[in-house]
């Protein structure tokens, strides 16, 4: 078998200046998904994957899609991915680096004269972070058939319809569910992506192997008290709401802050108060809170224990509450196939004495919709600071080039194994 040539770090950083350097020139770096900007920077990656002698297309979800042939054309192929859409102001290596990688493993595929068994196809998923649309992951749900009707005739507040977006981003929403892909037709998804978080860099090591991506429980809490004159209200009189919610946003981050069999995260992220006045006891508090793990009975356990909590430590004050649930998400995990072919490449990769952690993702991406139809696997690198979703967001080329490295010595592995 032919050596695999080794990822070209120059290579890697003129893609990433070059894809990053399409933004808004006084918000840097941002390209939201359904702008011109955003078409920009696909046409560029479109010919990129040109040059490198891929097949392009764009599916029936606008995804963009470069093709490698393989020597077996009934094999389901192979996939890696991840996306090209920012937040607002968001970072210079989130999405980008995974898509980058993509082509610098086909690179070094061609380079070597290897052909792989099945195809290989990389994908700029279409919108994967937050839309204003108030859905994310756009072109991985529709390539699963995971974008409801709903989904796509929801409005931005501009009154742009998401289907509309996305045919004129090159998709065709009639056709997403019925051409949608169906389980077993990829037959392995990889993404490499930055980790957005400050194990890595804390730790000083280049690569983790992602263990699965975290479920989320979230919901929505309204206390009720009474709105009273702040003057002349007695200490003793008040039915305070924000009070009563402030107890409850500590007891959150105590319960989270226990030890579990796997790590929890609970946040409140979104406070309403009412009348949110300086001058006025608050009457009301809406509150928004999740709760993340990989284990799907933690995020039970630790959700029932906490609204049962929440709800005594209400009624004792004789305040009302009330809760609904607005979300939930499944964890998904990795199989044991893929995190120890991913392990021990990415050993083999960074050299005998340094370790290769096993981390979950905090942050949802492709992958979450990509599991619905194939086996996946995902490799972090560092972020600097832990930083992400922020201009400040950095990547040392680096570990970037051990990651490609990694990912695709892992994929030439699971070529022969699937
Ligand atoms: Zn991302």
């Amino acid at each position: 078998m032919q050596t695999l040539s080794k990822p070209d770090e120059s290579r890697l950083w003129a893609d990433i200046e070059a894809l990053s350097a399409i933004t808004l020139p006084d918000r840097p770096w941002t390209r939201r998904p359904f702008t011109p900007l955003y078409a920009q920077g696909r046409a560029w990656l479109k010919r990129e994957m040109k040059s490198l002698g891929l097949e392009v297309s764009q599916d029936a979800a606008s995804n963009l899609i470069g093709r490698l042939p393989g020597a077996n054309p009934s094999l389901p192929p192979l996939m890696i991915g991840s996306h090209t859409d920012t937040v607002t102001g968001g970072g210079r290596f989130d999405g980008i680096a995974g898509v980058i990688v993509g082509l610098e493993i086909v690179r070094m595929i061609s380079e070597s004269g290897i052909v792989l068994d099945h195809p290989l196809e990389i994908v700029d998923f279409t919108a994967e972070e937050p839309t204003d649309f108030g859905v994310s992951t756009v072109g991985s749900r529709g390539m699963v058939g995971n974008l409801s009707d709903t989904m796509l005739g929801s409005k931005d507040p501009e009154g742009r319809i998401l289907s509309e977006c996305i045919a004129g981003a090159g998709g065709s929403p009639e056709r997403i569910n019925d051409s949608s892909r169906r389980s077993g037709s990829v037959a392995v998804y990889l993404e490499l992506h930055i980790e957005q978080g400050p194990v890595l860099i804390q730790a000083g090591l280049p690569l983790a192997v992602v263990t699965g991506i975290v479920g989320i429980g979230r919901y929505q809490i309204t206390v009720t008290g009474q709105p009273d004159h702040a003057g002349t209200t007695p200490m003793t009189m008040r039915r305070d709401a924000l009070t009563a919610a402030g107890e409850l946003f500590v007891k959150l981050e105590s319960i989270c802050r226990e030890s579990y069999s796997a790590p929890v995260v609970g946040t409140v992220g979104v406070v309403n108060v009412s009348p949110n006045a300086a001058n006025v006891v608050p009457g009301e508090v809406t509150f928004r809170l999740e709760v993340r793990s990989v284990d799907p009975a933690l995020i039970d356990t630790v959700c029932e224990r906490y609204l049962s909590e929440a709800r005594r430590m209400i009624e004792s004050r004789g305040l009302a509450i009330r809760i609904e649930e607005l979300t939930r998400s499944e964890p998904v995990n990795v199989s044991d196939l893929i995190l120890d072919t991913l392990q021990s490449n990415c050993e083999r990769t960074v050299g005998k004495g340094t370790e290769v952690p096993r981390i979950p993702s905090g942050a949802g991406h492709d992958g979450n919709q990509l599991s619905r139809i194939a086996p996946i696997g995902m490799i972090f690198v560092p972020s600097l600071g832990g930083r992400s979703h922020c201009p400040e967001e950095w990547t040392d080329i680096g570990p970037i080039a051990l990651g490609a490295e990694a990912l695709a010595r892992a994929l030439l592995e699971l070529d022969k194994k699937l």
